[in-house]
């Protein structure tokens, strides 16, 4: 997939950050945010409640509640 598809496939709030993410513009921490709300459908409540914990990003992961273990 293209990453012009892609992005138009995307819910149009993401994605101005995926494209600056993809074109080497984005920070690191917003290029995780763009990863993680694809990983889990475009759903940020889903990204909230990751506990996906073997997945390298976790801790990294955006959209966390105030308080996670894992904010520590
Ligand atoms: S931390 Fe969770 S949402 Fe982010 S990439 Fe890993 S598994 Fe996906």
């Amino acid at each position: 997939m293209s990453i012009t598809k892609k992005a138009d496939d995307m819910p149009a709030i993401y994605r101005k950050n995926y494209l600056a993410a993809v074109s080497g513009k984005a920070s690191p921490r917003n290029a995780i945010k763009a990863f993680c709300i694809e990983c889990m459908g475009y759903i940020r409540s889903e990204v909230t409640g990751c506990d996906t914990i073997n997945c390298p990003l976790n801790n990294y992961r955006p959209y966390r509640k105030a308080g996670d273990s894992d904010d520590s």
